[in-house]
């Protein structure tokens, strides 16, 4: 048996519970779980805002550790590595799958801490495929971060087709968002940050961020406009997604601007279409990411490029403080939890 942070539904507290230790089948390894990051996506599921209807479920989808041992098959990783895993399973032949874009797969055999058991947990068993090679010098806690923060960053960066010169608003300051800005930065673009806490925004600008926003000043759209002398946000990364915000994000477009949906709230975005066709303005969302960009984004903050943020870490059993302080939005970067 081994110890494991379950989710019952909606509206239901976490429990800290004795599960059967998962073994590895063919193809697949287990691993013991060292760090895993608690994300924005726990707090849908408790307030049922995300319902994918399946628990009991042991979240978590940000997974670092060692394996322990290897299933039939497998060649690598080895017992003993150091491995970050990459938290969808495809089914490898759909077209989304054969593309590399899993997260739209139209068949997923898993998804570790949304629809599968994940990694608040002792114990987490995967393909040997999600089980990407971690390098020495990036710590466990610091690594964690990177399997849903770091990568949802580069994943939405693409698709956003950040360019140098891009005046890109981050609107919202969390994990996702400091990679946004670190990634930004890195493309040569000139990042605005909105926040409603000054300490996120005073480490928005210490990763790279040009200007800072206190949200609760207001007139987040007009104030754009007099940084960038009219022309707008080229690209806005919305991870707040409120009424407020979303009207915001909306009317700081530029020209041909490109507004990114990473967060969701309960709100309904609204807008009327000759806001998008006077501006040829486009809008998309961004789920998730790909084994590809899970792989790409351990290499940036391997060398350097990219530094993830962790607010503390916290002994397994202690998970309630951790989501309490994420929904208090007292968390500058991640809380990690150490099984
Ligand atoms: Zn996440
Ligand atoms: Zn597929």
């Amino acid at each position: 048996m081994m110890r494991a942070v379950r989710y019952h539904g909606p509206k239901l507290p976490l429990q800290l519970e004795s599960v059967p230790k998962p073994t590895p089948k063919v193809g697949e390894v287990l691993v013991k779980v060292t760090a895993a990051g608690l994300c924005h996506t726990e707090l849908h599921f408790l307030s049922g805002l995300l319902n994918l209807g399946v628990q009991p479920l042991t979240l978590g989808h940000e997974m670092v550790g060692v394996v322990e041992e290897v299933g039939v098959g497998v060649e690598s990783p080895k017992a003993g590595d150091r491995v970050i895993l990459y938290y969808y399973v495809g089914c490898g032949r759909c077209a989304h799958c054969l593309a590399g874009d899993e997260n739209l797969c139209d068949a997923l055999r898993a998804e570790y801490g949304f629809v599968t058991d994940g990694g608040f947990a002792e114990y987490a068993v995967v393909p040997a495929r999600n089980a990407v090679p971690l390098p020495a010098g990036i710590s466990d806690e610091a690594a964690a971060p990177i399997g849903c923060g770091v990568t949802t960053a580069v994943h939405a960066a693409g698709l956003a087709r950040l360019a140098a010169g891009d005046v890109v608003l981050v609107y919202g300051v969390g994990a996702v968002s400091f990679g946004l800005i670190q990634l930004a930065s890195l493309a040569g673009a000139e990042v605005i940050a909105v926040s409603r806490t000054p300490a996120k925004l005073d480490k928005a600008k210490g990763l790279g961020a040009a200007h800072v926003l206190s949200a609760t000043e207001g007139k987040v759209a007009e104030r754009v406009r007099e940084i960038t002398r009219g022309h707008g946000a080229d690209v806005v990364f919305e991870l707040v997604a409120t009424k407020e915000t979303m009207a915001a994000s909306t009317a700081a477009l530029a020209k041909r601007g490109r507004l990114v949906f990473i967060g969701y709230s309960e709100d309904s975005y609204t807008v009327h279409p000759i806001q998008l066709v006077i501006t040829e303005a486009s809008v998309t969302g961004a789920v998730g990411n790909t084994l590809g960009e899970l792989v790409r984004a351990v290499d940036l903050v391997a060398r350097g490029k990219i530094r993830t943020v962790v607010d503390r870490v916290l002994p397994l059993g202690e998970f309630q403080a951790g989501i309490d302080a994420l929904a208090k939005g007292k968390l500058i970067g991640r809380a990690i939890l150490k099984p």
